[in-house]
């Protein structure tokens, strides 16, 4: 059973008709549908009441680092562009405030399983502003020492030394991801990212060697001046020091929602059909190097943690993708980072001003967020199942409801019949939803069927599979 689960099958046609747009489900509803009537007295509320609840889950912190050297044409992330390290120490001395605030919210008994420096760059922080941050987090929260513990940071190969990377694992850092993206020198210099491989290849091997596990790299398709041959010949000097994890993200084209995008001519991207080539390369040289597909987008070695969670049931989702750590409240620290605790989400304001000024107040800088109905919570752990084993049991979803799935899911029921008839998904007498192998690759299309806020017309603001 778990075999069959595992196994993928790339339908190049079954693709092409189900590439609609929709979101990556990293949250449920996605972020777009957050309210600004939700407030900073909503998720102080949220914290109380996880705290009083019998057994507190553990925790997940997040900390968003803004800031980049330089600019990649491609990224879509919240970030500020600059030479400046001294505004790192003025970021700093406010994130440490956050830190303090959010610290008191929560029991001190309450562990940190999970800790990630995101960004923008997290390597952009000296390393003692990274150990600086690290001590405050110690002073208000309760870290985990086990070898289980889950604490990572982004990395960004143009800018770290081999020795860098030592005095991250001093300070407790156990799992690195290296953005890559791709090696051809045309593609990086169309998306203005000059990366040497020998240089990535080096550190990623130098990681190894000195003990990071899951060492996770992060690809892109559907660049500039990709072709599948381009994109074969990065796959190839990358496996010649294979990562334990890789994410090969699609490039999704949106100039007139991220403005440095502007700067990527479209004449240059590839095709739809060439970046199906593309991606369908890639999985045929994922698959058949070992890798176990994950979800999405996500590939993982199979005696890595993340492919022995999917196999025992314990894999997750949240902000940060797949996770190791179900069941943590998370809790997000800096410019545009998103909490979710319990059953709702909070995110912080994503301009540096309005922080500083929240902060400064003694106040979290709560934007806006989201409390989730009994409806959305049902069809959340549906679309969490989907994302993390490609199946879901439809009665355990329903079981603190008093419905019958053939009549919660009516409607859906109707959309997943023609799913059935092409060969996507079964359902079986016990209303078990399976994707079939050339389904999981559709997984989003599907979980978008339970998904009642990515209406028509609101599409345009996701990418497509291809
Ligand atoms: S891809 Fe990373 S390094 Fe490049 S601009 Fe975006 S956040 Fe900064």
């Amino acid at each position: 059973m778990i075999a069959t689960r595992n196994r993928i099958s790339f339908d190049p046609e079954l693709i092409r008709r189900y590439d609609l747009r929709a979101p990556r489900y990293t949250s449920y509803p996605s972020a777009d549908h957050f309210e600004n009537n939700f407030t900073e007295k909503h998720y102080r509320q949220a914290a109380v009441t996880s705290n009083e609840i019998p057994i507190p889950s553990a925790l997940s912190l997040y900390f968003h680092i803004p800031f980049c050297n330089s600019l990649c044409f491609f990224c879509a992330c919240n970030k500020v562009v600059t030479r400046r390290t001294e505004v790192a120490d003025e970021y700093l001395d406010y994130l440490c405030q956050e830190i303090q605030l959010q610290g008191g919210l929560y029991d001190n008994d309450r562990e940190v399983v999970q800790l990630h420096l995101g960004g923008g760059t997290p390597t952009f922080l000296t390393m003692n502003q990274i150990k600086r941050l690290l001590q405050k987090v110690d002073q208000h929260f309760l870290l985990s020492t086990s070898p289980d513990r889950d604490f990572s940071i982004e990395i960004d190969p143009r800018t770290v030394a081999l020795e860098s990377l030592e005095s991250l694992r001093q300070l407790g850092f156990n799992r690195i991801s290296l953005g890559v993206q791709d090696f051809e020198p045309e593609v990086q210099q169309a998306i203005h990212r000059i990366q040497p491989a020998e240089a990535t290849l080096e550190l990623l091997q130098h990681a190894k060697d000195i003990g990071f596990e899951s060492i996770n790299v992060d690809l892109i398709y559907g660049l500039p001046h990709q072709t599948f041959e381009t994109f074969n010949r990065t796959l190839e000097l990358l496996m010649t020091t294979p990562p334990d994890r890789l994410s090969v993200f699609n490039y999704a084209h949106l100039p007139c929602r991220f403005p440095p995008q502007r700067r990527i001519h479209g004449k240059d991207l590839p095709s739809a059909e060439e970046k199906l080539t593309i991606l369908e390369t890639c999985v045929h040289w994922l698959t058949t190097a070992g890798y176990s597909y994950i979800g999405i987008d996500h590939f993982a070695r199979p005696e890595d943690p993340l492919a022995h969670a999917q196999l025992n049931g314990t894999l997750g989702r949240n902000f940060q993708g797949y996770s190791t750590h179900t069941g943590c409240d998370q809790v997000g620290l800096g410019i545009s980072s998103i909490s979710q605790v319990g059953t709702c989400y909070s995110q912080n304001v994503k301009e540096l001003s309005p922080y500083y000024a929240a902060t400064n107040h003694g106040r979290l800088s709560v934007d806006r967020g989201f409390q989730l109905s009994p409806d959305d919570e049902i069809r959340r752990r549906v679309i969490e199942q989907l994302m993390c084993f490609s199946r879901v049991n439809l009665n355990s979803a329903l079981a603190s409801s008093e419905n019958t799935p053939e009549t919660y899911f009516a409607g859906e029921f109707r959309v997943l019949e023609e799913m059935i008839d092409d060969g996507l998904l079964s359902i079986d007498d016990n209303n078990t939803i399976e994707v079939s192998p050339s389904g999981r690759f559709l997984i989003r299309s599907i979980c978008k069927v339970f998904d009642i806020y990515s209406a028509p017309g609101r599409e345009s603001r996701y990418s497509r599979l291809i």
